[in-house]
């Protein structure tokens, strides 16, 4: 079922709550080190405050657990937020996100003023999803706006408690999520290839189950690939094994066996004496991995093999990077993964980068314009993908 967006309401002169996903890097001295979530944001605010709307804007940071950590306050937030929306009357910073002092400043706000609502998750009673504390929140406006895909498959107190007292309808970014990652799920032109990386099987066995029987090619890549490889008897040396997962595995190729999706492993591989900058590396032509040696990346046939494979593609999801991919020398597999999505984008395929590591990747790159979304929820865009029914998205006003 399709959602209301902001767009499809008339919002004007209303007191708007929206949830925000402001859940950004600080360095030790509370600095922000990556704006990017703030920046996302601004083009549903600015809409706000271009319809003479006050907003109330509200976000978790970090895992306080339902204490006040003042390490965790969203404050220097509300000041990147000044540099930001020149546009804003005041952007003002409230002591909490509920009680009487955050009331009386939420009734106070006039048009094309901002006020950032304390963090969250400095009471339990968000993650509680505690009807009391969402009618709260909810109370200080007049409509609900969800901008913070990373949070929408959890039920939370500002994801689902708030829709039921107030119109919730999608800000855009969250619309982009939505439109992209459905159409990936239910309308994805094909090939549908999907490359699946990241460090381990266990946080995505669904979604590899449930893409094995949609895609038309899986890639994988990753630490992943060794329990792959391990299930069909083949040396993985010392690299990354989940044991318990050997057995999953199998299912998943019997999976994508059974839907003729062709499943992409390894051929060759870069490997290590250990994982850190200093490592002695080497690359192994063949598939097994000799007694010792670490499996940190994709070696050069692999890289072709995989690239060969995206160059056809009509529609690209991938979630996760081929291999350690923080440690440059062993970055190359993503890298030129990366590469190869963003040229398969400029000849007309739909990418759709999954929240994370690959988001990280395709920044180092440079290559963010190049793809067709970037998702800003990795486990939410996870979710959506495994054709899950996402609590905040659920909760919104569907469009009739
Ligand atoms: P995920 O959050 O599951 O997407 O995993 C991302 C992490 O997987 C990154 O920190 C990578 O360093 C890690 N990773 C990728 N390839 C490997 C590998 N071959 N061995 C161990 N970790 C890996």
């Amino acid at each position: 079922m399709a959602k209301l967006s902001i767009a499809n309401i008339d919002i004007k002169g209303k007191k708007v709550l929206m949830r925000c996903d402001f859940n950004v890097p600080l360095d030790g001295n509370r600095n922000i080190t990556d704006d990017t979530r703030i920046k996302a944001a601004l083009k549903t605010i600015n809409y706000i405050l271009d319809n003479d709307c006050p907003v109330i804007l509200c976000s978790h940071l970090g895992r306080p657990k339902g204490t006040v950590k003042p390490e965790l306050s969203l404050k220097p937030v509300a000041e990147r937020l000044k540099e930001l929306v020149p546009s804003a009357l005041k952007v003002m910073m409230a002591p909490d996100c509920v009680g009487e002092e955050v009331r009386e400043m939420a009734g106070a706000l006039k048009p094309k003023e901002i006020l950032l609502l304390e963090n969250l998750r400095f009471h339990s009673e968000e993650t509680g999803n505690d009807d009391n504390f969402a009618k709260e929140l909810a109370s200080m406006a007049e409509v609900f706006v969800q901008e913070a895909f990373g949070t929408v498959h959890r039920a939370h107190a500002s994801t689902v408690g708030v829709t039921s007292h107030l119109t919730a309808v999608a800000g855009f970014l969250v619309q982009k999520e939505i439109d992209y990652l459905g159409d990936a799920v239910n309308n994805a032109r094909k090939p549908f290839v999907a490359i699946l990386g990241g460090a381990k099987i266990s946080g995505k066995i669904e979604v590899l189950k449930s893409l094995a029987g949609r895609v038309d090619t899986m890639i994988i890549g990753g630490g992943m690939i060794y329990t792959f490889l391990k299930s069909k008897g083949i040396s993985i040396g010392n690299s990354l094994l989940e044991e318990d997962k050997i057995g999953t595995a199998k299912e998943v190729m019997e999976a994508a066996a059974a839907n003729n999706v062709k499943l992409l492993l390894p051929e060759d591989h870069i490997t290590a004496d250990k994982v850190a900058p200093d490592a002695e590396s080497r690359e192994i032509p063949e598939l097994n991995i000799p007694e010792g040696q670490i499996g940190v990346d994709i070696g050069p046939k692999t890289i072709k093999k995989y690239v060969d494979e995206i160059k056809s593609a009509k529609t690209i999801v991938w979630n996760g990077p081929m291999g350690v991919f923080e440690i440059d020398k062993f970055a190359k597999g993503t890298l030129e993964i990366a590469k190869a999505v963003a040229e398969a984008t400029g000849k007309g395929a739909v990418s759709v980068i999954g929240g994370g590591d690959s988001v990280a990747a395709v920044n180092k790159m440079k290559l963010n314009d190049k793809m067709t979304h970037i998702s800003t929820g990795g486990g939410a865009s996870l979710e959506f993908l495994e054709g899950k029914d996402l609590p905040g998205i659920a909760a919104l006003k569907d469009r009739v």
